[in-house]
C-alpha cells in the first residue's frame, strides 16, 4: 500500500454516506476536528435538511456547554451537503458509510462509490452486526475496507470498535485506529462476527429483558430501573469479567446452576468458568479468575471503585433520564405485564 501522507494529516476530506442519526453525528465529530465533511443522503434535500438540523443541534450543544464555543462556526465551514454520492466522494480520502443497516442498500451504494472515489481512499462501515467480511466482499479494494463501529449519540460516546475484514491493510487498520484516538475516542480493535463485541453482548442481554417482561416478571420500565441501578450502574467503571472476578466465579456457578435448573441449558455455566472454580481461580479474592488479582492490585482497584461508585451516584439524574415517569414502575404497571 502506498501511503496517503503523515498520519497527523490524514484525511484530508470525509465523505459521510447516509446523514441520519449517526451521519449527522459523524459531521460534527470530524467537523469540530477541522476536517472537511460532505454528508450525502437519498437526495440533495435530505442531505441539505440534515445539515440544518446539526447546525441547529450543535448551537444547542454550544449554548449547553457540550460544544466548545465557536463549534457552530467552525461546523458551517466544514460540513457541506453534498448531492450525490460522486459528489461527495469527490477528492475524500476516507469515506465513512452510514446507511440503513441493510446489506443490499450497501452494497449497491459501494458500487457507487466504488466508481467515484480515487483507489487511495479507505472506506468504513458503521453497519452494527453485519460482518465485515460479508461487506468487503462487495467492495473493488476490500484491502482498504473496514468495520468502524460507533455508538449513539457518536459525539458523546467513547468506544469504536475497529473491525478489520479478511484482508484490509494492517496499515489501513493502523491508520484508522489512530485517527479515532486523535479525535478523542477510545478505539478497540476486535475480530468480525455477527454483532462485532458490544453488540453481540448487548443483543443478547436486551433479548433477555424482553422475556423478563414477556415473562411476566417486571414491567419494561421496571427492567430499566433495576438495570440501570444495579449491574449496569457499575459498567462505567468495569466491564463484565472484573465485575465477576469480583462477585467471585464460584458464587457465578452456583448462580448458573439455578439459572440452569429453571430457565434451562442456553443459562448453563459457561465451562470456563467450572474449568476455572476448578483450579482455585475463583476471582480477586484468590488472586486471579478470569485477570490476575496480586493482593496490591486487588486493594486499589477496591479503593478506586468504591470511590467512583459514590461519584457516580452524584452524577446520575433523578429517575436515570427515563423517557417515562418512575409510578410507571408502581404495582399497577407491573400487573398490566402479567
Ligand atoms: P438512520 O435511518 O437514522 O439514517 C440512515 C440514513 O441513510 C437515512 O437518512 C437514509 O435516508 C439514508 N440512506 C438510505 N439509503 C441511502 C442511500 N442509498 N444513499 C444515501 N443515503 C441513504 O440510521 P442510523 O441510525 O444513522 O444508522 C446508520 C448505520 O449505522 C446503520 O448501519 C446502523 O446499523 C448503524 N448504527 C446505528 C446506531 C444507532 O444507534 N442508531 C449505532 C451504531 C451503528
Amino acid at each position: 500500500m502506498t501511503d496517503t501522507g503523515p498520519l497527523n494529516r490524514w484525511p484530508s476530506r470525509v465523505a459521510v454516506l447516509g446523514a441520519g442519526t449517526m451521519g449527522a453525528g459523524f459531521a460534527h465529530v470530524f467537523g469540530l476536528a477541522g476536517i472537511p465533511v460532505a454528508i450525502v443522503d437519498a437526495s440533495a434535500q435530505l442531505a441539505e435538511r440534515s445539515r440544518e438540523l446539526l447546525l441547529a443541534r450543535a448551537r444547542a450543544y454550544e449554548d449547553g456547554g457540550l460544544f466548545p464555543v465557536g463549534a457552530v462556526g467552525a461546523l458551517e465551514g466544514t460540513v457541506r451537503a453534498a448531492t450525490s454520492v460522486e459528489d461527495a466522494v469527490e477528492g475524500a480520502d476516507y469515506v465513512l458509510e452510514a446507511i440503513t443497516e441493510d446489506p443490499a442498500a450497501k452494497r449497491k451504494i459501494y458500487a457507487e462509490v466504488d466508481a467515484a472515489a480515487g483507489d487511495e481512499a479507505i472506506v468504513a462501515s458503521n453497519t452494527s452486526a453485519i460482518p465485515i467480511a460479508q461487506l468487503a466482499s462487495h467492495v473493488r479494494r476490500p484491502e482498504r475496507f473496514l468495520g468502524t463501529h460507533w455508538f449513539n449519540p457518536p459525539q458523546f460516546i467513547p468506544c469504536v470498535e475497529i473491525i478489520p475484514g479478511p484482508v484490509t491493510d494492517l496499515s489501513v487498520v493502523e491508520r484508522v485506529r489512530l485517527l479515532h484516538a486523535r479525535l478523542g475516542k477510545q478505539p478497540v480493535v476486535v475480530g468480525d462476527g455477527p454483532g462485532f463485541v458490544a453488540n453481540r453482548i448487548q443483543f443478547a442481554m436486551f433479548k433477555e429483558a424482553v422475556s423478563v417482561v414477556a415473562d411476566g416478571l417486571a414491567s419494561a420500565e421496571a427492567v430499566d430501573e433495576v438495570v440501570r441501578g444495579s449491574f449496569g450502574f457499575r459498567l462505567p467503571v468495569f466491564g463484565p469479567f472484573a465485575i465477576s472476578d469480583m462477585a467471585g466465579l464460584d458464587v457465578y456457578a452456583g448462580a448458573y446452576e439455578a439459572l440452569e435448573a429453571g430457565l434451562g441449558k442456553r443459562l448453563a455455566c459457561p465451562p470456563e468458568i467450572q474449568a476455572l472454580v476448578a483450579a482455585g481461580r475463583t476471582g480477586a479474592k484468590a488472586g486471579g479468575g478470569f485477570l490476575e488479582w496480586p493482593k496490591e492490585r486487588r486493594e486499589s482497584v477496591l479503593a478506586g471503585r468504591d470511590a467512583s461508585y459514590a461519584a457516580l451516584s452524584a452524577l446520575l439524574p433523578e429517575g436515570g433520564g427515563q423517557p417515562a415517569p418512575a409510578a410507571a414502575s408502581s404495582a399497577s404497571s407491573l400487573r398490566r405485564t402479567i
